[in-house]
């Protein structure tokens, strides 16, 4: 039967769209992945990046392990923040609030099965230990 459609293909038995549906045991639900699902269990810890220096309350955050001054990950976890060096070096910063992480995390863009691969994903490991991207 020729494809009325325009262009020059026709439909034969071994075209994928005249084969008969799957049945369903083999059909796949839409629902999202269980891996995407955070664990009720685990606590949800948040991230943004923050590539700028740092200064709450006028005062400049370095990293007391490499003495790095921007590039950081902020992570939030409850009312406390923390900040994290690309060194991997992190500590509570109580001169920041959950206001101010608020203030610069938007929306979610990905969840992690747990903190090591998210820590390598973003690049907070200390692989890139004194690398600026910026
Ligand atoms: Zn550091």
């Amino acid at each position: 039967m020729p494809d009325t459609s325009g262009n020059d293909r026709y439909l034969t038995d071994a075209d994928p769209t005249a084969l008969p549906p799957l049945p369903p045991e083999f059909q796949v639900p839409d629902l999202p992945l269980a891996e995407n699902e955070p664990d009720p269990d685990r606590p949800i810890i948040r991230t943004v990046p923050h590539p700028e220096p740092l200064t709450p309350r006028g005062v400049l955050i370095v990293c007391p392990a490499c003495s790095a001054q921007r590039d950081w990950l902020l992570l939030n976890v409850g009312e406390q923040v923390f900040v994290r060096c690309r060194c991997a070096h992190e500590w509570a910063e109580r001169r920041l609030t959950r206001s101010d992480f608020d203030d610069s995390f938007s929306h979610i863009e990905r969840i992690y099965p747990d903190f090591e691969v998210a820590m390598k994903a973003m690049g907070y490991d200390g692989v890139l230990k004194g690398l600026y991207f910026n």
